[in-house]
C-alpha cells in the first residue's frame, strides 16, 4: 500500500515539512516549510519522488490514484486562492515544478502560466487590466508547454526551437527589436501561429482543457528527471536514480497586476559586510525577469516602508522568522500580488567572507546559533578576505568594464595590489626606497630576488605554479602573487612585458601602473583603490586599536572558538623574526619551518655565501662559513627571542647551490673580483654547478653530505643562538631539521653530526638545552622507508611540495601546461600541489604516519608543504592523526578554523566516541544532545563534507586522543 501521495501547502498550513525533503524534494520541502512557519507562500501541492518511481516503474505512466488526489488537492488551492482552474471570469494559473531532494538547477523542467486557454487568457486580461500582459503570458506558456511537454524543443544544438523562428519572424515584420515591444494584437497573432505550428508537428490541437494540460505537464516534469541533462548531472554529482524527483503544483502570483503589486528579492542581512539591516529591492507593478532583466532600477526596501508600509511590515515579520527558523542568513524572493505578500523562495543567502564571520558571530551572541554551529558556517578560505587588501567597491568592476583586463594567472597570493611595474628586484627596493609602489613582474623569481619581493606590493610572474619560488614566498610574506601568467613575455633590456591579446598586443613599460587580483589571479592595467585589512592593521602593523576594530573583534572570537575544539597544532613556516611576530599575532604555537636558504640573502650574508660555493678547497669553504656563522647565529637568536618558549624547527641548506649565484654578467664580475679570482675560474664553478634536473640534484640533507661543513656551521649556529637566549632566560624550543631524506643512512650520517655539534657547543658554553633532531619525509622513499628512517629522527614534517612533485613525476616550479589540461579534462579534480591528492601522496603520508610510529610511538608529525594551509588538506591532516599543520603565516587563521571544523566533523560522524565539549564542560545532556544534532545537519547540508564525515568514520585518526601540540599562546 503506498504512503500519503500529494502533500498541500498554504493558508498558514501544510502537510510536509522540511523533514520530508526526500520524498517532497527540496523545493516542495522548503515552500511545506516556510507554510507551516506562518509565512504567506501562494498555495499548491507536492507529489512526492515516490510517486516519480512508481511512475517509472509502470513504464513511464502516473499510477491511477494519482489524478484523483490531483484534484481534490487543486480544489484546495482553488479555496484558497478564491480562483477557479479553468474558470474564465476569475482563473487560477498554476506553476509545475521539478524539486530532487538535491538541488539540481535548471536541468530538469518546469511549465509556468499553466492553465490558460483561449477563455481563461480574457479573465487574466481583466484580472491584471492588461490585455498584452494576457497574451504575452499565454504565447509564453503555449511555447513552454509545446517545448518541455509536447517534446518539441529542439534535441540538436544546431536546430532552432521553432516557437523562437516564429517570434523571430514576428518581430521582424512588426519591425521591432525585442519582445517587450511587441503590442497585444502581435502576441495574439503569435499565440495562434504557436497553436498552428504545435498541431502541424504533432498532429493534435493544443490541449485547452486545463486538466488535461496539468496532467500532461506533471508526465512531462517525471519525465524530465531522465533526461540528457538530468543523467550528466546526476551522474556527475553521484546522484542515485531511485531518489526521483517530486512534481510540486504551485498557484501563480503576478506582480504586475498595476500599482498595488511588485516584486522584489531580499537578504535578511547585508551580504556585503554582515550587518543585520534588511536589505534588497522592489520594483512595483512588475514581475521577477523585470528585476533580473534590469530594464528598470528597483528602489531600496527601504523605501517600502513609505509606499506599502503593511507590505513592510509583514515582510519584516517574514525576516525575524525565516531566520530565526533557518537559523541563518535567508535570501528570499517575494511578490505582492493586488497588495498581498507571497514569498516564492527563501535560501541560505550567498555572502563575502566579511559578512560571513560577521553573521555566524553575530547569530551566536544573538543567540541563534552555538558556536560550533559558527565555526562550521564559514569557508575558511573566505577568511583571506579579513586578511588582505580588497578593492574598493567597483573600482575593479568599472576598470574591467572599460577594457582594463590584461591576463589571468594563478591566483598564489589572495588580496588586491596596485603599483607602478618593475622588472629587477633591486629596482623593486630602490623605487620603494624613493616612496613608489611598485609590482614586480618577472619570468619568474629566485632567491636573488627575495629583497626586491618584499619591498614590492605584490609580484607577478609568467611561469610557475603554486607552489614555485614566488607563490611560496607570496604567502610567507603575506604579499598578493599571480604567478603562472603564461601570457606574458618580457624583454628585460627594453623593460617591457608584452600581453598576447586578441585585439592586438599590449605592452606594458617599466612605470606604468598596473593592478592585481591575487583571489581572481587578473591583472589589470592602470592604478585601482584599495583598502587595508583591518585584521593586519590590529595584528601585524599594529596600527589600530582593537576598540576601534569591530570586524576584527568578531575574528578573534571565531577563531577562539576554534582554538577550543580543534586537535590539530598550528605552525607557521616562517624564516625572519617579523615574520615569526607576525605568525604569533595569528595564533602559531610555533614555527614548523625555517626555510635557512631565504637568510643567506640578507644584508651581508650573500657575499661569504658565495665565497663558500665557489671555494676550492675545504679549508676556503670552512673560512668561508666562519663568516657566515655569527650572522647565522643573529638570525636563529632572532626568530628564538619572537618565538619564545614555542618549537622552532630549522631546517639544514635545502636548495641546490647554484641558487645562490649571481644571475648576470655583471653579478659574475663582482663576483670574481670580490673574492679574487677570474671570471673564468667563476665560470667555471657556475658550470659545474649547473644541473639539468636541480629539484632531483644536489640539494637537501645530499649538500650535508657532500660538504658536511656546512651542516656543521649552521647546526653551531643554531645551538650556539639557542645558548644566547636560553641565557637571556628564554625556554628555547630549537628542532633540527633534515631535508629530503630518502634513505635512513642519510639521516643516520646528518644526524650524528648534529648532535655532535650540539655537545660540543654544550661543552662551550656549559648549558645544555633541550633539542630535536628529525626530518622532513618529502621523497617517495623516505615515506615508504618510514619505519628505519624514524629510528633516526624524534618528528617527521611532510614536505608535500616535494612529495607531490616527485609521487606524480611532475615539476612543481613548470606545471602550468599540464595543470590546466588536467583540470580542464577532470583528470586532476584540483592542483594536486594546493589539495593533498588523497589516494597518491595520502596514502604515502598514511604510510609514512603507521611506519614511524611503529618505530617510535611518540614521534611527532607535522606537514611542512603549502598544503599545510589548505582547508582540505588540513581535514586530512586531522583524519591520519598528524600533531600539527605548519603554514605561511597569513594562512593561519584559515588552518585553525579547517582544524575545528575537521575536529567538529569527525565528533558529528561519530557522536557516541566523543562527547560533546558542551556535555564535556558539564552542559544539561538535552542541550547537548541538540547541539551535536544541530552540527550533523550543519554537516549534512554539505554533502561533500559530509562524505569527508563518513570517510572519517571508516578511517577513524590512528590516535584521536593523541597529545596535541599546544601551549598556551602569548
Ligand atoms: C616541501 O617540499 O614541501 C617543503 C616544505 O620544502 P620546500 O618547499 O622548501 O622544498
Ligand atoms: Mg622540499
Amino acid at each position: 500500500m503506498a504512503g500519503k501521495r500529494i502533500f498541500s501547502f498554504g493558508g498558514g498550513k501544510a502537510e510536509g515539512s522540511q523533514e520530508l525533503k526526500n520524498l517532497l524534494g527540496g523545493k516542495g520541502a522548503g515552500l511545506a516549510e516556510m507554510s507551516r512557519i506562518g509565512i504567506p507562500v501562494p498555495p499548491g501541492f507536492t507529489i512526492t519522488t515516490d510517486v516519480c518511481a512508481a511512475f517509472y516503474a509502470a513504464g513511464r505512466k502516473l499510477p491511477k490514484d494519482v489524478l484523483p488526489g490531483v484534484r481534490a488537492a487543486l480544489a484546495q488551492v482553488e479555496r484558497l486562492t478564491g480562483r477557479g482552474f479553468g474558470d474564465p471570469a476569475n482563473p487560477l494559473l498554476v506553476s509545475v515544478r521539478s524539486g530532487a531532494r538535491v538541488s539540481m538547477p535548471g536541468m530538469m523542467d518546469t511549465v509556468l502560466n499553466l492553465g490558460l486557454n483561449d477563455a481563461t487568457v480574457e479573465g487574466l486580461a481583466a484580472q491584471s487590466s492588461s490585455e498584452r500582459f494576457a497574451w504575452d503570458s499565454y504565447r509564453r506558456f503555449v511555447a513552454m508547454f509545446g517545448d518541455v511537454v509536447l517534446g518539441m524543443k529542439p534535441e540538436k544544438k544546431e536546430d532552432r526551437d521553432p516557437f523562437e523562428v516564429i517570434l523571430e519572424a514576428k518581430k521582424r515584420a512588426r519591425g521591432v527589436k525585442f519582445d517587450s515591444e511587441l503590442p497585444a494584437d502581435a502576441l495574439r497573432e503569435l499565440v495562434a501561429e504557436f497553436k498552428a505550428e504545435v498541431k502541424r508537428r504533432t498532429g493534435a490541437p493544443f490541449p485547452e482543457e486545463p486538466v488535461a494540460q496539468l496532467t500532461a505537464a506533471i508526465e512531462a516534469v517525471f519525465r524530465s528527471w531522465d533526461n540528457d541533462r538530468a543523467l550528466a548531472y546526476r551522474k556527475l554529482n553521484g546522484i542515485p536514480a531511485e531518489w526521483g524527483t517530486a512534481v510540486t503544483v504551485q498557484s501563480m502570483v503576478f506582480g504586475n497586476m498595476g500599482e498595488d503589486s511588485g516584486t522584489g528579492v531580499a537578504f535578511t542581512r547585508d551580504p556585503a559586510t554582515g550587518e543585520d539591516v534588511f536589505y534588497g529591492e522592489f520594483l512595483v507593478n512588475a514581475q521577477g525577469e523585470d528585476v533580473v532583466a534590469g530594464i528598470r532600477t528597483p528602489q531600496p526596501i527601504h523605501e517600502m516602508e513609505a509606499r506599502w508600509p503593511d507590505i513592510a511590515r509583514q515582510l519584516e515579520d517574514a525576516r525575524g522568522k525565516l531566520e530565526r527558523h533557518y537559523r541563518d542568513m535567508q535570501d528570499i524572493e517575494f511578490t505582492v500580488e493586488r497588495g498581498r505578500l507571497y514569498l516564492l523562495q527563501c535560501r541560505s543567502g550567498k555572502r563575502t567572507g566579511l559578512a560571513a564571520v560577521r553573521i555566524a558571530v553575530d547569530m551566536v551572541d544573538e543567540k541563534i546559533i552555538s558556536k560550533d554551529e559558527a565555526i562550521l558556517r564559514v569557508e575558511p578560505e573566505a577568511l583571506n578576505h579579513l586578511l588582505r587588501p580588497i578593492f574598493d567597491g567597483r573600482s575593479k568592476h568599472d576598470a574591467m568594464a572599460k577594457g582594463g583586463f590584461v591576463a589571468k594567472g594563478l591566483p598564489a597570493g589572495p588580496g588586491a595590489a596596485s603599483g607602478r611595474v618593475v622588472f629587477f628586484a633591486q629596482d623593486a627596493e630602490a623605487w620603494r626606497a624613493r616612496g613608489e609602489r611598485v609590482v614586480l613582474a618577472r619570468h619568474e623569481t629566485s632567491p636573488e630576488d627575495i629583497r626586491g619581493m618584499n619591498a614590492a606590493e605584490g609580484f607577478l610572474t609568467a611561469f610557475g605554479g603554486m607552489t614555485s619560488h614566488a607563490a611560496l614566498v607570496a604567502r610567507q610574506m603575506g604579499k598578493v602573487a599571480i604567478v603562472g601568467c603564461g601570457a606574458l613575455s618580457f624583454d628585460y633590456h627594453a623593460k617591457t612585458m608584452t600581453v598576447a591579446r586578441a585585439e592586438g598586443d599590449l605592452t606594458i613599460r617599466e612605470g606604468d601602473w598596473i593592478s592585481i587580483d591575487g583571489t581572481a589571479g587578473e591583472v589589470i592595467l592602470g592604478e585601482l583603490h584599495t583598502s587595508p585589512s583591518e585584521v593586519v592593521q590590529v595584528l601585524v602593523e599594529k596600527n589600530r586599536d582593537p576598540a576601534d576594530a569591530p570586524l576584527y573583534r568578531k575574528f578573534a572570537k571565531l577563531l577562539s572558538w576554534a582554538d577550543d575544539v580543534r586537535r590539530l597544532g598550528v605552525r607557521a613556516n616562517a624564516d625572519q623574526p617579523d615574520q615569526a611576530a607576525a605568525s604569533i599575532a595569528f595564533g602559531a604555537e610555533g614555527i614548523g619551518l625555517c626555510r635557512t636558504e631565504h637568510m643567506f640573502f640578507g644584508e651581508g650574508k650573500i657575499g661569504p655565501m658565495r665565497e663558500m660555493i665557489v671555494a676550492e678547497t675545504e679549508e676556503e669553504r670552512r673560512a668561508a662559513l666562519a663568516k657566515l656563522l655569527p650572522l647565522q647565529r643573529e638570525d636563529f637568536a632572532g626568530i628564538f627571542r619572537a618565538m619564545g618558549p614555542r618549537s622552532v624547527t630549522i631546517r639544514t641548506l635545502d636548495p641546490p647551490l647554484h641558487e645562490f649565484l649571481p644571475q648576470t654578467e655583471r653579478g659574475l664580475e663582482e663576483l670574481a673580483r670580490a673574492t679574487g679570482r677570474t671570471l673564468e675560474q667563476i665560470r667555471a664553478r657556475v658550470e659545474e654547478l649547473h644541473e639539468t634536473n636541480p629539484m632531483l640534484g644536489d640539494r637537501g640533507c645530499r649538500l650535508g653530505i657532500s660538504y658536511p661543513e656546512i651542516t656543521e656551521m649552521q647546526a653551531r649556529a643554531i645551538f650556539e643562538a639557542a645558548c644566547d637566549v636560553a641565557a637571556e632566560g628564554v625556554d628555547v624550543r630549537p628542532e633540527v631539521m633534515i631535508p629530503l631524506v630518502g634513505h635512513a643512512k642519510e639521516l643516520a650520517n646528518q644526524e650524528k653530526l648534529v648532535r655532535e655539534v650540539a655537545a660540543a657547543v654544550f661543552a662551550e658554553r656549559g648549558r645544555k638545552v633541550k633539542y630535536l633532531v628529525g626530518t622532513m619525509i618529502e621523497v617517495p622513499r623516505g615515506a615508504i622507508t618510514a619505519a628505519e628512517v624514524a629510528k633516526h629522527a624524534e618528528f617527521f614534517s611532510f614536505g608535500t611540495n616535494d612529495l607531490t612533485q616527485m609521487t606524480f613525476g611532475v615539476s612543481r616550479d613548470d606545471i602550468g601546461a599540464v595543470l590546466n589540461a588536467y583540470v580542464a579534462r577532470e583528470i586532476w579534480s584540483v592542483d594536486p600541489f594546493v589539495s593533498i591528492d588523497r589516494d597518491g601522496v595520502g596514502t604515502l603520508l598514511r604510510i609514512a604516519v603507521e611506519g614511524g610510529r611503529r618505530t617510535r610511538p611518540n614521534l611527532k608529525l607535522g606537514i611542512c608543504g603549502e598544503h599545510g594551509g589548505d582547508p582540505s588538506s588540513v581535514a586530512f591532516c586531522h583524519e591520519i592523526g598528524l600533531d600539527y599543520v605548519s603554514c605561511s603565516p597569513y594562512r593561519l587563521p584559515i588552518a585553525r578554523l579547517a582544524a575545528a571544523q575537521a575536529a567538529l566533523r569527525e565528533r558529528a560522524a561519530a557522536p557516541a566516541r566523543k562527547a560533546p565539549r558542551s556535555a564535556r564542560a558539564g552542559a544539561k545532556p538535552r542541550k547537548a544532545a541538540a547541539s551535536a544534532r544541530r552540527t550533523k545537519a550543519v554537516v549534512a547540508a554539505h554533502p561533500a563534507r559530509a562524505a569527508r564525515a563518513s570517510v572519517e568514520v571508516r578511517r577513524p585518526a590512528r590516535k584521536a586522543a593523541r597529545k596535541p601540540e599546544r601551549r598556551p599562546r602569548a
